[in-house]
């Protein structure tokens, strides 16, 4: 597909994600990226309150730290907005999870972090993703975080999938995948051990891969 054609798919492609709201439990509008013809995909796993504000996948906290890990291969957090395509396994914010307690005000409800999106609205929310991957025909993709690595391959822990690239079918489509732990920071994995080096390794992997190197 000639490049300004695809730029003009992609755009229309956000036009319609934009008005969807196929999912009644969660908060809208819907985020993407820039509409950057790229041939490596970041797939996150849904945006928080923050980002829905802003408007920017990885906008606030976690996005933070994600960018000061392509900073270190050598990709600043604007260079990144403008070079990869920014996905997510669900484009809405999913709102707060509410937990039970057990405190002397027994059955008391409390918010606790954000909801996992359920396998329905993943579901949904796949088409999306499915019709980016089909307009890009991506040779990488970026996988953050256990929601989005189990969409793609199974995983009981993290250890067993990162700090490797997995080769993938998609729909008869053939690429790489190189997953990344979430770096929010109520995650402990990437900052002890085996989880500080297999991060690392992942990291090495993708400034090697050759999607990343066409990049720059
Ligand atoms: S999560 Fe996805 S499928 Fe659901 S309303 Fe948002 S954009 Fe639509």
């Amino acid at each position: 597909m000639h490049i300004n054609q695809l730029k003009i798919q992609l755009q229309r492609h956000q036009k319609q994600l934009e008005e969807c709201t196929l999912c009644p439990q969660m908060f809208g509008p819907p985020i993407h990226g820039l509409a950057v013809e790229s041939k490596v995909i970041l797939i996150g796993q849904a945006p928080g309150f923050k980002e829905i504000e802003v408007l920017r996948p990885f906008a606030w906290t976690a996005g933070k730290k994600l960018f000061s890990w392509f900073e270190d291969i050598g990709m600043n957090e604007n260079q990144f907005r403008k070079s990869i395509y920014m996905s997510a396994i669900c484009r809405c914010y999913p709102g707060k999870k509410i937990v039970s307690t057990k405190t002397e005000h027994a059955k008391k409800k409390k918010a606790h972090g954000d909801r996992v999106p359920d396998k329905n609205e993943i579901k949904q929310c796949s088409q999306w993703l499915h019709s980016e991957i089909e307009l890009l025909k991506p040779e990488l993709l970026i996988l953050v975080g256990k929601l989005a690595i189990n969409q793609f391959m199974p995983v009981k822990k993290l250890d067993e999938v990162i700090g490797q690239v997995h080769h993938i079918n998609i729909n008869n489509h053939q690429c790489d995948a190189i997953p990344l732990p979430h770096p929010s920071g109520a995650s402990t994995w990437p900052l002890t051990e085996p989880g500080k080096t297999l991060l690392k390794q992942a990291m090495a992997l993708i400034n090697k891969h050759p999607s990343w190197k066409n990049l720059k």
